[in-house]
């Protein structure tokens, strides 16, 4: 059994299988106005089930786009429907992980997964789009935050938009992932040059009840700074608690922390975004070797305090905040 609670009910979405794109699942509509072509996608990963709510919803009410067209995707359906409250931390992916795929390289290539078979599906809908909002929620309990993508890889761009947006409270850019590209970071979105702005919200913990409603309040908020939605459509379905207009915090991270060894222990139970103050505070033991703050007000991301991992996972990510 998973150590929180499971606040959220996975909606079921069958009734949305059909699509009207040829492809199960992806839903498109165009406001026959001029915009951009924009794309939400839940489930990239199964038991994340907050995007599935906000996407579930949004069909449901049968909102539309007022300019552009509008891509709406459950990403990787097949771990969704394995979904079992009472091993919710089971279906993340069927084979393998949905955001580490999409480099032409591994996309193009012979090798075969369900994920795989599942991103070449989506592939072509994520190449159309201008803008991409891609829902996700985290092991911990920790405060949502918007991953921006690779510093200098268009993060500034993804920023830019969430300020504009006002959500969430913490929005982090890093250095990349060595284990594949995510969607967020393919093609042009991870060209400065580049319009395309791709943005990964993490909405908090994956069954606490506010992920929901964070999921939600993000979508609407998404859809009017892409001009899809009208703010006097829109502004009716957010949460005002949830506004961090002005008051948004940029963490930088600088380096990943891997372990190195079977035994891999944090000296405090940390969910994420503690500030240690000085440099050389400890962090966690790493095999023989202690991990520290390399630097002043150190900032804990996504610390990795699973049960099950292995030498080479990611278990925190250090940074700073750098609007401070
Ligand atoms: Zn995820």
């Amino acid at each position: 059994m998973s150590q929180y609670p499971i606040e959220l009910q996975a909606p079921d979405i069958r009734q949305w299988e059909n699509g009207n794109t040829g492809v199960p699942y992806v839903w498109e509509f165009d406001s026959g106005q001029p915009g951009p072509t924009v794309m939400v996608q839940a489930v990239t990963h199964g038991n994340e089930i907050c995007g599935a709510i906000a996407v579930d919803w949004f069909l449901s009410k049968k909102l539309l786009p007022e300019a552009g067209k509008l891509i709406l995707s459950f990403g990787n359906v097949a771990a969704y429907a394995r979904w079992n409250p009472g091993n919710p931390a089971a279906n993340r992916y069927v084979d393998q992980d949905l955001n580490r795929v999409w480099g032409d390289d591994v996309l193009n290539s012979d090798e075969d997964s369900v994920e795989l078979r599942r991103a070449r599906e989506l592939v072509r809908f994520v190449d159309q789009a201008d803008y991409i909002l891609d829902i996700h929620s985290m092991h911990e309990h920790c405060a949502p935050l918007m991953v921006c993508g690779t510093d200098g890889k268009g993060a500034d761009k993804a920023v830019s938009i969430s300020r504009r947006m006002g959500v969430p409270e913490y929005l982090m850019y890093d250095t990349g992932h060595p284990a594949g590209l995510r969607m967020i970071e393919r093609g042009a979105f991870a060209d400065p040059a580049s319009p395309k702005t791709a943005i990964l919200v993490e909405c908090g913990q994956h069954w606490e009840k506010l992920a929901g409603d964070v999921a939600k309040d993000t979508l609407m908020r998404f859809l009017v700074q892409t001009g899809t939605l009208s703010l006097a459509t829109a502004q009716p379905h957010f949460y005002p608690n949830l506004d961090y207009s002005g008051r948004q915090r940029v963490i930088a991270v600088t380096e990943a922390v891997v372990a190195e060894s079977e035994k891999f222990s944090f000296v405090k139970p940390f969910t994420g975004l503690e500030v240690l103050a000085k440099k050389g505070e400890p962090i966690a033991i790493n095999g023989d070797k202690t991990v520290t703050a390399p630097y002043d007000n150190t900032v804990l991301v996504m610390p990795s305090v699973a049960k099950q991992w292995r030498i080479g996972t990611t278990m925190v990510r250090l940074g700073r905040l750098i609007n401070d």
